[in-house]
């Protein structure tokens, strides 16, 4: 089959065509027909190479996947030969303490498929059957491709681990990320005030039409000053936080009092600072959070499906131009999700 990867970490220009056998399809797997692949900014890491990721070469990255069920294991009752499905990236034991209560990303053996396993920037992927949702005959692979891996990460890190309630004033950070589109979504659903930031007016302006109340161009004025201006120097309830290193200070110091920082991610660096004394003082609770558990994942899914909450593609590219397509999400230019089709 075609795919592409690459046979050793590095830049953008790592990434080749390549011609490989199509994955075996074991007893409790389905082989899946790759139609689209969104890219998630992992894919972008596992490239350049991720401390303590030993992969096998030449390695397959792509971790959403939607397409159609072509093959099937011995032991799969469901989903039958012909389903159009979308893939739960996440991969577990399902036998652990962590996997028997149904947190299967503290799993200690928890994967995700297109970092640790062969992903879908290819024609075929073999998958846990277990791991596929069905789609409905007129929704759009592109569309169902752009949702698995940041809609349940937002879902668990807002609604699980958050908690977020109706009247809450909810700020995400970086308006245009696939988290992040996901978040204001599932935010306003939940009947809370959104706030979002951005450098760019544009993307500002994109993410009100998807529901965001209150906008903050973060080159006009440091976001947590704003937050403090205009909640009259109360904060916010919460602070969903994937920037990292570049922000988390500034987030720590937008919270109210008892508020909440969920942080999911780092794309700026880990080493977080704040101030001790303003978090007992304030009592805030730090939230860690990351990917989510199948019944988070088909929970948010079911949402999608019924078109209560819509996955924001940005563009899509065919798989010979990944190498844009990586470029793009890179350099920070998207709004929503970049997402790779198969023709
Ligand atoms: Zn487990």
């Amino acid at each position: 089959m075609k795919a592409v990867g690459f046979h050793e970490h590095g830049g953008l220009d790592k990434l080749v065509t390549l011609e490989v056998p199509p994955p075996a399809v074991c007893d409790h797997d389905v082989l899946v027909k790759v139609q689209a692949c969104a890219l998630n900014h992992l894919d972008l890491w596992v490239r350049e190479g991720l401390p303590g990721l030993k992969l096998q070469m030449p390695h397959i990255p792509g971790c959403d996947v939607a397409g159609e069920v072509v093959e099937v294991g011995g032991k799969v009752a469901y989903p039958p030969k012909g389903t159009r499905v979308a893939v739960n990236p996440g991969r577990w034991c399902g036998t652990c303490e962590w996997c028997v209560r149904g947190e299967h990303p503290l799993c200690p053996e928890y994967k995700i498929m297109g970092e640790h396993t062969p992903g879908g920037y290819a024609e075929y992927v073999s998958v846990p059957a277990a791991n596929c949702v069905e789609l409905p005959t007129d929704f759009d692979y592109v569309q169902a491709a752009a949702a698995p891996l940041v809609f349940q990460t937002a879902w668990r890190a807002l609604i699980t681990r958050a908690e977020i309630r109706p009247g809450e004033d909810v700020l995400i950070l970086g308006a245009g990320s696939g988290v992040s589109t996901a978040a204001i979504q599932i935010a306003k659903l939940a009947g809370c005030t959104v706030y979002v930031t951005s450098s760019s007016d544009e993307k500002l302006r994109r993410a009100k039409e998807i529901g965001a109340d209150v906008l903050i161009n973060h080159r006009q004025m440091e976001f947590d000053k704003a937050v403090w201006e205009l909640t009259g120097k109360r904060g916010v309830d919460v602070v969903l936080e994937h920037v990292g290193e570049a922000t988390f200070e500034r987030s720590f110091r937008a919270l109210a009092k008892g508020g909440r920082l969920v942080f999911v991610g780092a794309t700026t660096g880990p080493a977080a600072k704040f101030d001790l004394r303003r978090g007992f003082w304030r009592q805030v609770n730090l939230l860690g959070s990351t990917m989510g558990s199948q019944a988070e994942f088909e929970e948010v899914m079911g949402l999608v499906l019924r078109r209560r909450l819509n996955p924001v593609v940005d563009r899509t590219f065919p798989l010979e131009k990944t190498r844009e397509a990586q470029e793009r999400l890179a350099k920070g230019e998207q709004f929503g999700k970049i997402v790779l089709t198969m023709g």
